[in-house]
């Protein structure tokens, strides 16, 4: 191992320790909103909410009768009503009256393994709430407290991986830097077997592709592989408002010229940049996550976050941590 290898491996440890020292309530800013959904609310409405309330495209479920914690509402519940409407065309006013108390149900009918429902304590170190993350494949994280004399529960926010990753961006700076290797060499990512698709692909196609993948997100590339666009999990909300099912077989080029004005922008990176710079971007923007392109703007492969969160934990640790 070289100089660069030290370096880095050094910057990974800090961050881990950095971690291991900080809660997940650490990561809360000092103001901010919640939007909670009551588990009896329709479907159909809790897509307007999401809608009116730019910016939030998840919010925690709460079950009023028996006050309790109810499950994490996110687009893949969304992605999962329109398979069930694909699977059961005929069933559109069944379709229309469903609440969010029905997403299991629909889970079941479709036959998709139900995402299990992890929530952490805010005060749990945060690097526990990574490892949670990572074993789960959760992309978002509820913070739920029980009150220890009532046992009453009490959902206090949410945390991404944007928000671990961008805490660590900025408050590691003397640790992000050191992480100097280009993201090629590290093989950081996925650069084999793309899922894409072009303007002209209907956006059932798309989201059709996202379920058989498993990803979150579309490349969006013209016939020179150049990349134009992304199309992301977050942007079928929109597409169904109202619970307007056919206009699925709309283009992802008419969806993607819908989007709101303060839709955050695509980041691209190249092979060669390193994450010390990835976390500055990170630190400044509110990233998704990075589409690796060439000096021509050609698609080369895409990093998410969860690629990102992985190796700063897991990498060179001994196996048996990664399983556990
Ligand atoms: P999010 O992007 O919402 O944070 P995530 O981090 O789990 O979710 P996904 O987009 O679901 O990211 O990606 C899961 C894995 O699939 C990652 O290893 C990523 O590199 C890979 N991946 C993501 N998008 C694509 C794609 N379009 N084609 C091939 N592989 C992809």
């Amino acid at each position: 191992a070289g100089p660069l290898d030290k370096e880095q491996m050094q910057g990974l440890r800090g961050i881990r320790e950095f971690l291991k020292v900080r809660t997940s309530y650490d990561v809360l800013p000092l103001s901010f909103r919640l939007v909670v959904l009551d588990n009896d609310l329709l479907i159909k409405k809790s897509l307007n909410i999401l809608i009116q309330n730019a910016g939030i495209v998840s919010a925690p479920l709460w079950d009023s009768h028996n006050s309790t914690f109810a499950g994490l509402l996110t687009s893949t519940d969304y992605i999962n009503v329109i398979q069930y409407y694909c699977q059961f065309p005929d069933q559109l006013n069944q379709v229309d009256q469903f609440r969010l108390c029905n997403l299991r149900d629909i889970e079941k009918a479709i036959g998709v393994v139900p995402l299990e429902t992890v929530s952490v304590h805010p005060m749990r170190p945060l690097y526990e709430a990574c490892r949670r993350m990572l074993k789960t494949r959760a992309r978002r994280i509820p913070l739920v407290d029980t009150d220890d004399e009532t046992g009453r529960q009490t959902v206090v926010s949410v945390i991404t991986q944007y928000r671990i990753l961008k805490f660590i961006a900025v408050n590691n700076e003397q640790h992000t830097m050191l992480l100097k290797k280009p993201v090629g060499e590290l093989g950081l990512g996925t650069y084999t077997n793309m899922a894409t698709a072009t303007m002209s692909s209907s956006v059932l196609d798309v989201i059709h592709l996202m379920v058989k993948h498993n990803i979150s997100a579309v490349p969006i590339i013209n016939k020179d592989y150049k990349l134009l666009n992304v199309f992301e999990a977050v942007d079928v909300i929109p597409c169904i408002r109202g619970g307007a099912y056919d206009e699925l077989s709309a283009t992802v080029g008419d969806a993607l010229s819908n989007r709101a004005e303060d839709f955050a922008g695509i980041y691209t990176c190249g092979e060669d940049d390193r994450l010390d710079s990835i976390f500055d971007t990170i630190r400044k923007s509110r990233v998704h996550r990075l589409i690796v392109v060439d000096d021509d703007s050609r698609l080369k492969g895409i990093i998410s976050l969860s690629d990102i969160l992985k190796y700063v934990l897991l990498y060179g640790e001994e196996d048996d941590n990664i399983r556990s």
